[in-house]
């Protein structure tokens, strides 16, 4: 097989791995675990990214970010492709991208893939300690927080709300 140079696939990977959540900015698209995989067609670049919340805007802007960021890196007709299966879960969120949630005071989301079913249907996710204080003395102010991906928080500790981004 005679595949393109493995550096210029590299540069398209890194082009399209530094490339932020629009909504948490402070993740970049390989720390939420959305993008796929990034190859060479010839020397256009093919990425694929699997949406995290169903139905969530931020992914037209998630779009035209990968192109632009990859335009720049000298692949101006990307092609990004979006896949649905496996669906994107909370789990896939790095722990690159938990320590930059947590140091932005947002708690990340508590790990899904341990709990069952039956769990899942009865039980609520553990109130998230405080990023600011680390209490775990907090309670839940709103189902939605500063994005459909987050919920509102606050902490009995040191008062201060903070959002959580939700498990999914
Ligand atoms: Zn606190």
């Amino acid at each position: 097989m005679t595949g393109p140079e493995p550096t210029l696939t590299a540069r398209a990977r890194q082009a399209a791995e530094s490339v932020v959540d629009p909504e948490l900015p402070m993740l970049t698209l390989a720390d939420l675990g959305v993008l796929r995989s990034v190859e060479l067609d010839d020397d256009r670049a093919v990425v694929t990214i699997t949406p995290t919340y169903t139905g969530c805007p931020a992914l037209v802007t998630m779009k035209a970010d990968l192109r632009l960021a990859l335009a720049a890196a000298g692949f101006p007709d990307a092609e990004i492709r979006t896949t649905l299966s496996p669906a994107w879960t909370t789990d896939w969120i790095t722990e690159e991208g938990r320590r930059a949630l947590h140091e932005h005071g947002i708690a990340p989301p508590s790990p899904v893939g341990a709990r069952t079913v039956t769990l899942q249907l009865l039980d609520r996710p553990p109130d998230p300690a405080c990023p600011r204080c680390g209490s775990t003395d907090t309670r839940v102010v709103s189902r939605f927080g500063a994005s459909a991906c987050t919920s509102q928080h606050a902490c009995s500790s040191c008062a201060e709300p903070f959002d959580k981004v939700k498990e999914l």
